[in-house]
């Protein structure tokens, strides 16, 4: 639908992504006028409009092509991605590039004082989370029979609430678990933030400014490392 001839990239808004996805539009030398409450930021140095989204709204908006461009965290873009195949609705992006920020592991977690358990113990069990598609296709996967709950905030207090039996969830440090009297188990899946573009992407003039910019963005990289 894109009837822009500008260059939309999709970030998130307000969250753990945000600070650092701006910086490095400002490494990759995008000007930007970013005030705080507007949704499209323009540049004002390249012909790019960065929209500021959830982050759970990134990976559609890429796949049909409202926005060119999409930075997201891994976890979002596999769960969308299973959603949708499920469903039957177009799920392909091209992923550019893995960015070397939004490190976090989406691990199942229990009460403390359970003990170590192994996975026969989920057996039956109800667990909550935000990423009902990917725990999913891992409890098939590993060909245990649990229910899940979704919830899209304060999984970590749903085995206290009695909600669930167990979560899984994102995790950073681990910090928030402990503080919760949880004890991490199995990772499901690791994850970074990631740059994806819409794979219909045919614009000449789009492909030859995203053709700019990767270079930069792989020297930003080796800079850091
Ligand atoms: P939004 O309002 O945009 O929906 P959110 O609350 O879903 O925000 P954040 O908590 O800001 O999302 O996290 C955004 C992304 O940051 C996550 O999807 C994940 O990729 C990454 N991330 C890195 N570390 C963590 C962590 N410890 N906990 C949660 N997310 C993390
Ligand atoms: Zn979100």
């Amino acid at each position: 639908m894109s009837n822009s001839n500008r260059l939309r990239i999709a970030i998130q808004k307000g969250g753990r992504l945000s600070k650092d996805c701006q910086d490095l539009l400002k490494q990759l030398g995008v000007k930007l006028n970013l005030r705080e409450q507007r949704l499209i930021a323009h540049s004002t140095n390249m012909p790019i409009d960065v929209l500021r989204v959830r982050d759970d709204d990134i990976p559609g908006l890429v796949m049909d092509g409202v926005c060119d461009l999409g930075i997201v965290g891994e976890n979002v873009l596999v769960e969308v991605q299973a959603e949708r195949e499920r469903q039957g609705v177009p799920s392909e992006v091209n992923k550019l590039s893995k960015l070397d920020f939004g490190y976090c592991r989406l691990a199942l977690a229990w009460p403390q004082e359970l003990g170590k358990q192994d996975k026969s113990w989920f057996e039956g069990k109800r667990i909550a989370t935000t990423y009902p598609e990917i725990l999913t296709q891992y409890l098939k996967r590993e060909g245990i029979n649990a229910s899940t709950v979704m919830l899209t905030g304060s999984v970590e207090v749903a085995p206290r609430a009695g909600l669930a039996d167990a979560i899984c969830d994102l995790v950073s440090t681990g910090a928030t678990l402990e503080a919760n009297g949880l004890m991490q188990g199995d990772t499901i899946l690791e994850s970074n933030a990631c740059l994806i573009q819409n794979k219909d992407l045919q614009d000449t003039d789009k492909l030859a400014l995203i053709n700019k910019l990767m270079p930069r963005l792989r020297g930003v990289r080796q800079a850091k490392e």
